[in-house]
C-alpha cells in the first residue's frame, strides 16, 4: 500500500513525505529557506483531497484486496482521485476541496499556490480556499460583514485611501503634522489592530499621556468615518474577522465546521490578529498545519511577531513538530554563505540546512566605484551571461531600498520594477476605480469627493465643504445630499451643476444593477457620459496618451476580471480584486525581462541568478538599525531572506561612494558582507571609472528626489524626510556637529553654494557625507 502512495510523492524526502501524511492534528514544520516547505504544503493537499488523508490514517482497514491496490496504483499514476469502491470501504471521510483552507501572505504566492493545485489536481483544485490572510477575511466579511453593521458591498481603502482620510480626521482634531504626524497616527492605528485593541480601549490606556490621548482621538474619529462611508482598511480586514467570529458564535463555527484543515505558509510573519484569527478557526478539529521559519521573519515592523512560531507549541499542545533541513534550492556555496550571516542571530531557534547540490560559483562581491558603476556591472554581468544562453528572466536584482531604479534605463537590458508606480496607483485608474467604488457603495464619501469635480465640472471645494457639512449635521450622507442639492439654502447657487452630476451617478449605479449590463460595459459607460478621455486630450499634456492606454488597459483587466470568473462575476468582487492587489501582482513570469524588487517582495520566490546591490553600512543594514541593535537581527533575517533567493549564482554589491538622498555618501562595506568566511567570496573592483556622456544619464533630479522621499518614508520613518532650517550660528571647517540621524561628525570642507552651503561631514558612525547646511539640520557641539 505504502509503495503505491509513495509513488504519488516519489521526490518528497523521508521527513517531507511525513509532514505530507500527518494531515490530523496541529503540525508545525519549521525549517529553512529552499527546504521544501511550500512544496510540502501543496503535497499534503493533494494528499488530503485525492486520498482522504487515507493513507497515513490508522483508518485504513488492514487489508485490501490486490484488487484494490491496483485501483489504488492506477489512479495514483494518473492522478486520479481515491476509487470511489475504496473510498467507500474507508472509515475516513474524503476532503473536499473547499473544506481545506490554505492562506499565504503575499497574492504572488497565493496564485503560485492555486496554480500548483490546480496543475495537481485539475479543476477540483480551484475550489479550495488558497488566498491571503486579506482576502479569505474579505470573502468572510461579504458573508456575514452584517452582523458587524457593514453592508456586503463594502469599500476596501487602500493604504493611499488610509492616508487621505487619517489627514481627513488630522485636519478634523486640529493635529499639526508637527505635533504628531500622519504617518506616526498610521502606524499607531495599524498596531493597535494588529494587537485587537479596539478605539475604546486604546482611550482607556492612554491614561494621562497627551500624545497618547491624541491618538486615541485620531483613531476614534478615523474608525468613525471608515464606518459611515462603509468601509474598512487592511488591518480592518483581518481584526474584524476575527470581532466577527468573537461576537458571533455561530459563524465562527460555521467556518470552524466547513474548513476541516486549515494551512498557513510563512506563518513567522503573523501577527497577532491573524494568529487569532488562524487559532480560532482551527480550534474545534485542530487541523491546524503552519509552515515556517523563524530565520525569514521580516515583517516586525509591520507586527508580525515570531512570537506565534516560538509559542505554537504551546498553543497547541499537541503539536507534532517536523524539521526539514535539506535545502534544494542552493548551490553548496550559496547556502554556506547564508548559514554563516544568519549565524551571528542570538534570537532563533537555531537550524542546519545541508544540501547535495554541488558548490557551485563562489559569491561574487563587487565593489563598484559608484552607484552607476554598480549598475553598470550589473547590466554587463546580465548582458554577458544572456550571450551565453540564460535568459533574461534568469535574473533578479534584490534591494533594500529602491536606490537603483535608474540602473537599467540606458544598460538595453529589459527589466521590470515590481513595486515601482503601481498601475493601480496611476491618477487616471484611481479616478476610474473611484467612479466604479461609487457606483458599487454610494456612501464612500472620499472617492466620491475624488471624482465630483473630475474631470471638471464646476464644483469647487467650497461646495463640496458645505455640501458635506450639510451632510454631517443631517446624519445623511454626502451623496444623499448631492441628490437633494436645490433644498439646501447653502446650495442654492451650484445646485443645477451638483444636481447634474448626482443624476449621472444614478444613471450609472441604474446600469450597474441591470443585468444586461457587463461590467464592461458598465466602465465604458462610465467613460461615455463622464467624456473623462475628451478632458485628457483636452489638457494637452505630455502623457495624456499614456493615460489613456492605462484606460483601455484598465478595460482589458475588466474583461480578463470577467472572464475569469464568469457568472460570479460582480463589481464588487472586481474592486475586492482590485483593491488587494499587491505590487507583486504586476509580476508577469512569462515575459523574459530582469525583474527588480525589494527584498520584502521577493519571499518564497527564488531566481537562478540574484543581484544584491547596495551592501553598505547605512544602506543595508539601514541607518535606523545601525542605532538600534533590535533592529540589526531584523536587517540580518532580510539578508538571509535575500541570499537564499539565489540557485545558482549570487553577487554582492557596494559602490565606494553614492548619491542617495540628495547627497553623496562614502559607506563603509556591509557588516553582512564581513560575515561570509572569505573562501566563499570572489572579490573585484572598479578602480578606474569614466563619467557617462552629458545627456545619458536620464532620470532628471525631481524624478530621483521623488523615488529617494517615498522609499525613505517607507523604509527610514518620518525623521529622515522632515527638512530642517538653516543652524543659528555659521558652521567652520573642524566645527563639531551632531545630526539626528547620522550621529556626531566633523565639518571636513565647506563649499558655499547659492544662498547655502555643501558641506562635507566626516561622520563617527556612518563615514563621510556631503549634506547642504540649510536642510541638514545640525547643531554645532
Ligand atoms: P522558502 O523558505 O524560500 O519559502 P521553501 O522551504 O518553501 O522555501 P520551496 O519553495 O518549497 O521551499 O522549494 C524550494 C525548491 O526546492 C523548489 O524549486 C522545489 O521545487 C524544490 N524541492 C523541494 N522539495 C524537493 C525534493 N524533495 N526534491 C527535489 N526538489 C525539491
Ligand atoms: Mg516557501
Amino acid at each position: 500500500k505504502k509503495a503505491v502512495m509513495e509513488r504519488e510523492f516519489s521526490r518528497m524526502n523521508g521527513r517531507q513525505k511525513e509532514a505530507v501524511f500527518h494531515t490530523d492534528g496541529p503540525l508545525l514544520i519549521l525549517a529553512g529557506a529552499g527546504s521544501g516547505k511550500t512544496t510540502v504544503l501543496v503535497n499534503r493537499i493533494a494528499n488530503l483531497i485525492r486520498w482522504g488523508g487515507a493513507y497515513h490514517s490508522t483508518a485504513l482497514p488492514p487489508e485490501l484486496s490486490q484488487e484494490d491496490l491496483d485501483l489504488l496504483q492506477a489512479a495514483a499514476e494518473e492522478g486520479r482521485a481515491l476509487p470511489d469502491a475504496i473510498r467507500e470501504r474507508l472509515a475516513v471521510e474524503p476532503c473536499r476541496p473547499w473544506q481545506i483552507l490554505a492562506i499565504t501572505f503575499t497574492n504572488k504566492a497565493a496564485g503560485e499556490l492555486k496554480n500548483r493545485l490546480e496543475t495537481m489536481l485539475g479543476p477540483a483544485g480551484g475550489d479550495i480556499w488558497a488566498s491571503t490572510f486579506h482576502s479569505t477575511c474579505a470573502r468572510m466579511l461579504r458573508r456575514d460583514g452584517e452582523r458587524l453593521g457593514y453592508t456586503s458591498h463594502f469599500t476596501i481603502y487602500d493604504t493611499d485611501d488610509s492616508r487621505r482620510l487619517i489627514k481627513d480626521c488630522q485636519k478634523a482634531l486640529n493635529i499639526d503634522d508637527k505635533v504628531l504626524s500622519y504617518k506616526s497616527i498610521l502606524a499607531a492605528i495599524s498596531r493597535a489592530k494588529d494587537n485587537l485593541i479596539s478605539p475604546k480601549e486604546y482611550e482607556q490606556q492612554a491614561g494621562k499621556d497627551n500624545r497618547l490621548i491624541l491618538l486615541a482621538q485620531a483613531y476614534k474619529l478615523y474608525q468613525q468615518r471608515l464606518k459611515e462611508a462603509d468601509a474598512m482598511d487592511f488591518d480592518d480586514l483581518i481584526c474584524n474577522a476575527v470581532r466577527l467570529f468573537e461576537e458571533c458564535p455561530d459563524v465562527l463555527e460555521y467556518y470552524q465546521d466547513k474548513f476541516r484543515y486549515v494551512m498557513v505558509d510563512e506563518y513567522q510573519d503573523t501577527n497577532h490578529a491573524q494568529y487569532m484569527l488562524v487559532k480560532l478557526l482551527a480550534q474545534k478539529r485542530q487541523n491546524l498545519c503552519v509552515v515556517g521559519d523563524d530565520d525569514q521573519s521580516i515583517y516586525k515592523f509591520r507586527g508580525a511577531t515570531i512570537e506565534n512560531i516560538m509559542s505554537f507549541e504551546k498553543s497547541f499542545p499537541r503539536a507534532a513538530v517536523i524539521r526539514l533541513e535539506q535545502n534544494y534550492r542552493s548551490t553548496q556555496n550559496i547556502l554556506d554563505a547564508a548559514n554563516a550571516v544568519i549565524s551571528n542571530n542570538t534570537e532563533r531557534k537555531g537550524k542546519t540546512l545541508w544540501t547535495e547540490n554541488p558548490a557551485g560559483a563562489k559569491i561574487a562581491v563587487h565593489t563598484g566605484y559608484n552607484e552607476q558603476d554598480e549598475s553598470d556591472y550589473i547590466a554587463k554581468k546580465v548582458l554577458e551571461e544572456v550571450a551565453a544562453g540564460r535568459k533574461y528572466s534568469d535574473f533578479a536584482v534584490l534591494y533594500r531600498t529602491n536606490i537603483l531604479e535608474k540602473m537599467f534605463v540606458k544598460s538595453g537590458v529589459p527589466y521590470r520594477i515590481i513595486g515601482g508606480l503601481r498601475f493601480y496607483e496611476r491618477k487616471e485608474i484611481r479616478d476610474m476605480i473611484a467612479y466604479l467604488s461609487v457606483i458599487n457603495n454610494p456612501t464612500d464619501e472620499m472617492r466620491l469627493r475624488r471624482i465630483i469635480n473630475q474631470p471638471k465640472r464646476s464644483i469647487g471645494d467650497k461646495t463640496i465643504a458645505q455640501a458635506s457639512e450639510i451632510a454631517a449635521t443631517l446624519g445623511e450622507s454626502l451623496f444623499d445630499v448631492i441628490c437633494h442639492a436645490d433644498s439646501y439654502e447653502p446650495l442654492k447657487r451650484t445646485a443645477p451643476k451638483l444636481l447634474q452630476f448626482a443624476e449621472l451617478m444614478q444613471s450609472l449605479i441604474e446600469a450597474s444593477n441591470d443585468p444586461d449590463v457587463s461590467l464592461n460595459d458598465l466602465y465604458h459607460l462610465i467613460l461615455d457620459r463622464t467624456n473623462y478621455i475628451e478632458a485628457l486630450k483636452a489638457a494637452e499634456n505630455d502623457d495624456a496618451q499614456d493615460r489613456i492606454d492605462n484606460i483601455n488597459e484598465l478595460s482589458s483587466n475588466i474583461i480578463k476580471y470577467e472572464e475569469d470568473n464568469g457568472d460570479e462575476a460582480s463589481l464588487s468582487g472586481f474592486l475586492e480584486e482590485v483593491s488587494l492587489m499587491t505590487d507583486i501582482d504586476n509580476f508577469d513570469e512569462t515575459a523574459d525581462t530582469v525583474v527588480m524588487m525589494t527584498m520584502h517582495s521577493a519571499k518564497g520566490l527564488e531566481f537562478p541568478v540574484v543581484f544584491l546591490p547596495g551592501f553598505e553600512e547605512g544602506i543595508f543594514p539601514g541607518l535606523q538599525a545601525i542605532y538600534n541593535p533590535n533592529e540589526i537581527e531584523e536587517e540580518r533575517r532580510l539578508a538571509y531572506v535575500a541570499i537564499t533567493r539565489a540557485k545558482e549564482e549570487l553577487y554582492i554589491l557596494n559602490a565606494e561612494s553614492r548619491m542617495i538622498f540628495g547627497s553623496t555618501s562614502r559607506n563603509k562595506p556591509s557588516r553582512f558582507i564581513a560575515e561570509i568566511p572569505e573562501e566563499l567570496i570572489e572579490r573585484s573592483r572598479t578602480r578606474e571609472w569614466k563619467k557617462p556622456k552629458p545627456g545619458m544619464v536620464l532620470p532628471t533630479s525631481s524624478y530621483e528626489a521623488r523615488v529617494v522621499s517615498a522609499n525613505a518614508a517607507r523604509h527610514f520613518g518620518p525623521s529622515s524626510l522632515e527638512q530642517g532650517h538653516a543652524p543659528s550660528e555659521p558652521l567652520r571647517v573642524g566645527d563639531r556637529v551632531s545630526h539626528r540621524t547620522f550621529g556626531e561628525g566633523c565639518i571636513l570642507t565647506a563649499t558655499p553654494m547659492g544662498n547655502d552651503t555643501l558641506l562635507e561631514i566626516a561622520f563617527e558612525q556612518v563615514g563621510t557625507k556631503k549634506l547642504m547646511a540649510n536642510f541638514a539640520r545640525l547643531t554645532k557641539l
